[in-house]
This record gives structure tokens, C-alpha cells and sequence, in this order.
């Protein structure tokens, strides 16, 4: 019995898609990868997805597991591949305000999680512009990061236990609530960050922390990034670490936004080379009390801090959310990065890079010294997320032949100065070559060895994540 015919009889109630119904499937959301899967299968629960890697392994048919198809490195690419869809497992099994937990199934959009979290007096503080699409399994997987990194850490900071389903069909259950457990190798974290090259994931135990009592959030400019990173430090003193955001957008980033939103107003009279949408939080009551004017404590003392570094000369510039409108206007515009960098028809490399907060501004002074050389019409688009070193530095070359050649000479550069070429998005395929110049051949050696040790046939999410061993 062929392989499409053993699932369907296999898992009779389980939605399996051919054809043109697999068309949802059969793109990711940058659009850069596309191919016609083999065949999209819907399980709604851990044991179906058990039974599908059982009788994938047996046909030696490759599987691809897809969240909500928001990744950016080409990591859904299913040509000939079976598409093992979590989007029917999104339910949320329970969030626990005492222990501070949300125990929920992978298909769950990150979305829906931070509402139900939000319900409890909780957050779950993970934070992006793909938070309506992104599922849990698709940030575990990627080990995504977004805009709060800087005060709760990456997904993997965020994660207590997983359950996964392995390539042979074996059941991983890993869903420990615990915050201390030192019994052997931390299995979980293999499986976070994987890809899914190594395991479906399936569910999660997630930590949640208590809603902020009170937010307050601006746009500053700075002269330099280096006295934006002083203010970064300078705020985060003044306030014991509140700030939960601090993300940089240069002066043509405002002015395509501008461009692109022209009914929107901008923060700025002026244009400013360096702005920041900073935004900081606290649980405190002491924070959240407020003033006969209706000014937080927390906004007195951001104000305050604001009027020192501005006498300081740091801050140039600054204006304050006073309402909830004012704020989501701000934070469109960061969110509305993706569109910016990929907007237009020519081919963009998404750099993603992460360096030493003190190399960014080095890193930013030899890109404009380097990239008019190797390309004069090149054009660039950065966003980042400064306080944690992470920068988006999309450029799009004159000719798609330069691809390579430019994102080597980043690459390069990022290396030279301690940085890593994949901060939060992934490897993918897209990054398969930056994988095989920049990755020591010892880890490439070991996550080899362990794909073999998990995968031995190579089905799960083949081609991806690790570059093919050229000795081999
Ligand atoms: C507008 C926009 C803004 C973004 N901003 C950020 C940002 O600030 N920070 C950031 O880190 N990322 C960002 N991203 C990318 C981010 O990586 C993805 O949005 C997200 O992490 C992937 O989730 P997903 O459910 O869409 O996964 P998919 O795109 O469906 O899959 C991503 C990868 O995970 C694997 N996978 C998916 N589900 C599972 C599972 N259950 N088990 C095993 N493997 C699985 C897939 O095979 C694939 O390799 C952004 C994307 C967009 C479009």
C-alpha cells in the first residue's frame, strides 16, 4: 500500500490535503521559498502525530512540521515532503496563577496564549510583529526572540518542559513544571532552536510572570548609538531594570514608514538619525500610583531620567506616550519592520545578526564604508533590537548576483567582531552556507552526530539547519 494511502487508513479522521488544498502550505510567509508538498496532514492530538511519524518512518517519507508558516529562513520548504500541520493542536490546557505556568499544545498562536495569560492578571512576555500567526511550536523551534529579550530572555528562557514526538514515532514526554532539574542532558534544549529537524513538538510548559501594573512608553533620539546604548543603561538604573524594550530605527526607516503610513503622524517634528522606542514596565504599586495630574510615578521617573540625559546631551529628543492609542502608533511602526525590509521587488538578504553591544556602532561604521563598494546601488533597511545586540540589517543588492558576495563580506565583518550570523530567525535553508563558512567544524561535526543518533533516516525536516558535509 502506498504511503498516502496507509495515513488515510491509518488516521481516518484525521484531515490529510493533496492537490490544490495543500496551496496554504505550499509558501512561507517571506514568499522567497515555494513548492507543491507531497500532502498537508491535520492531526489533532500527540498520538496521531505518533502514528504519522511511525508509518513516515516505515515509508522513509520526509516530514516538514509547520506552525503558523511565519518563519523567514525557509524552514517550512516541503518539495515531495509530507507537511505535518499543528494548526488543530491549540488548546491551552491550563494556566496556573498560582505556579505561574501555562501548560498548552504547540499549535496554540502566541496571540491567543498572551490573551489567555492576560485574563489571569498574567503575561507570557513573548513579543513580535508575527504574534497573530506565530504558534508555539514555531517559536520554541526557532528559539524566537522579539522585542522584550532584553528583560525575559529568548524563548528558551521562557520554557520549563516539552513534549515531542520523535522521527520513529517514539512519544518524548518532557513536560516538567519544574525551574531546577539536573537530572542528565537537558533534552529539551535540543529540541528548542532544532528546527524541527529533530522531533515535532507537541506541548509545552511555559513560565508566565504577572502583568505589569503600569507601562510607559516613548521615542528618543540619541546622536549616536553609543550614547543610545549609555541611555539604555542610564534608564535601566534609574528604574531598576524596567525597561522592557529598547529598539533602534535609523532615520530612512522612519522616513519609509512615513512613505508607506502618510495618514500617520510621525513622533518627530525632525528627522534624528538615531531613534529608540523605548518602553518600561513594572509590577510595582508604588510605580502604578498616580499623581493629581494622572502621571504614573513610573512616567515621573522616566521623565526625569529623560531631562538628565537630554541636559547630558544623550537624548536629543523625546516624547512620551500620554494614551493607549499613542503607544500601539508607536509600536505599528516598529512592527511594521518585515513589511519595510521586504517591501519592493528586489531580492533582500535578511541579515540577522546579533554583536557585542559595544561593536555595533564599529559594525555599522564598516557597512557604510564597505557595501558602496562591493555594490553602489545597493540600498539597506535596519531595525533592531538594540538592547540585546540583535540587528536586522537588510540589504537589497543592485543584481540578485551579489547576493552571496554581499552577505560573506557581512558575515565577515560580523565575525571578525564577535558576532554571530543568526540572532533569532533561524537557519533554515537560507543560512545553510553562513552555517558551512562561520560554524566551527567540530559543532557541525556534533550536530551531525546527533541528527544520526535522532534521525537516522534523515526524514525530519531534511536539508535543514545543518549544511551537507562536504567530506561525505
Ligand atoms: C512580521 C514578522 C515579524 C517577525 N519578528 C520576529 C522577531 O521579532 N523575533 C523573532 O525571533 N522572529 C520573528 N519573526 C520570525 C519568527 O521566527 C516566526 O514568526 C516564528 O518563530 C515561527 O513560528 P511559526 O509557528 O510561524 O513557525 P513556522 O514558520 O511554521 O515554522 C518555523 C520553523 O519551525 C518548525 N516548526 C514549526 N512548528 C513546529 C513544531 N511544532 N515542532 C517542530 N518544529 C516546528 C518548522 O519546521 C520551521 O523550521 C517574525 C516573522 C514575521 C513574519
Amino acid at each position: 500500500m502506498n504511503f498516502l494511502a496507509r495515513l488515510a487508513e491509518g488516521l481516518p479522521h484525521t484531515p490529510l490535503l493533496t492537490g490544490a488544498d495543500c496551496a496554504p502550505w505550499a509558501k512561507d510567509w517571506t514568499g522567497a521559498w515555494s513548492a507543491e508538498p507531497l500532502a498537508v496532514i491535520r492531526p489533532a492530538s500527540t498520538a496521531e502525530v505518533s502514528q504519522i511519524m511511525q508509518i513516515a518512518h516505515a515509508h522513509g517519507v520526509p516530514v516538514v512540521p509547520a506552525g503558523g508558516l511565519s518563519g523567514l529562513v525557509g524552514g517550512t520548504h516541503a518539495p515531495e515532503a509530507l507537511v505535518l500541520s499543528l494548526d488543530r493542536m491549540k488548546q491551552i490546557r491550563k494556566i496556573d496563577p498560582i505556579t505561574r505556568v501555562a501548560v498548552t499544545e504547540a499549535g496554540t498562536i502566541l496571540q491567543t496564549l498572551r490573551e489567555a495569560a492576560h485574563e489571569q492578571g498574567l503575561q507570557f512576555p513573548m513579543t513580535f510583529g508575527a504574534q497573530g500567526s506565530a504558534t508555539i511550536g514555531g517559536i520554541l523551534s526557532t528559539n524566537a526572540g522579539g522585542s522584550n529579550v532584553l528583560k525575559y530572555g529568548n524563548t528558551r528562557d521562557l520554557c520549563l518542559g516539552i513534549e515531542a514526538v520523535l522521527p520513529d514515532g517514539t512519544i518524548l514526554d518532557l513536560m516538567s513544571a519544574l525551574h531546577k532539574d539536573n537530572s542528565g542532558y537537558a533534552l529539551k534544549h535540543l529540541l528548542i532552536g532544532a528546527e524541527g529537524t529533530l522531533g515535532i513538538i507537541t506541548a509545552a510548559t511555559l513560565k508566565l510572570y504577572p502583568e505589569p501594573r503600569i507601562r510607559t512608553t516613548g521615542f528618543l533620539a540619541c546622536p549616536n548609538l553609543t550614547d543610545a546604548l549609555t541611555t539604555l543603561n542610564r534608564l535601566q538604573e534609574a528604574t531598576s531594570d524596567a525597561v522592557e524594550a529598547f529598539e533602534y530605527m535609523p532615520m530612512n526607516y522612519m522616513q519609509a514608514y512615513a512613505r508607506l503610513h502618510p495618514a500617520e503622524r510621525a513622533p518627530f517634528d525632525q528627522p534624528h538619525a538615531v531613534n529608540i522606542l523605548v518602553e518600561l514596565a513594572s509590577t510595582a504599586p508604588r510605580d502604578a500610583a498616580l499623581s493629581p495630574e494622572g502621571t504614573s510615578v513610573l512616567q515621573e521617573t522616566f521623565e526625569t531620567s529623560l531631562a538628565a540625559l537630554m541636559e547630558d546631551g544623550l537624548v536629543t529628543d523625546a516624547v512620551i506616550a500620554t494614551n493607549d492609542t499613542q503607544r500601539s502608533a508607536f509600536w505599528k511602526i516598529r512592527e511594521c519592520a518585515a513589511e519595510l525590509s521586504l517591501e519592493g521587488p528586489r531580492t533582500a538578504i535578511i541579515n540577522d545578526i546579533a554583536l557585542p553591544l559595544d561593536q555595533i556602532p564599529v559594525f555599522f561604521d564598516r557597512m557604510a564604508a564597505a557595501l558602496p563598494q562591493l555594490d553602489a546601488g545597493a540600498t539597506d533597511m535596519t531595525v533592531a533590537h538594540l538592547g540585546d545586540g540583535n540587528i536586522h540589517y537588510t540589504v537589497r543588492p543592485s543584481s540578485a548576483d551579489l547576493k552571496d558576495t554581499i552577505m560573506a563580506m557581512v558575515e565577515a565583518d560580523v565575525r571578525d567582531l564577535g558576532g554571530s550570523f543568526s540572532a533569532e530567525h533561524g537557519v533554515g535553508l537560507s543560512k545553510l552556507n553562513s552555517m558551512a563558512r562561520h560554524k566551527p567544524s567540530a559543532a557541525l561535526a556534533t550536530m551531525r552526530a546527533i541528527k544520526n543518533a535522532i534521525d537516522p533516516e534523515g526524514i525530519l525536516n531534511a536539508g535543514k539547519v545543518i549544511p551537507t558535509d562536504p567530506a561525505a
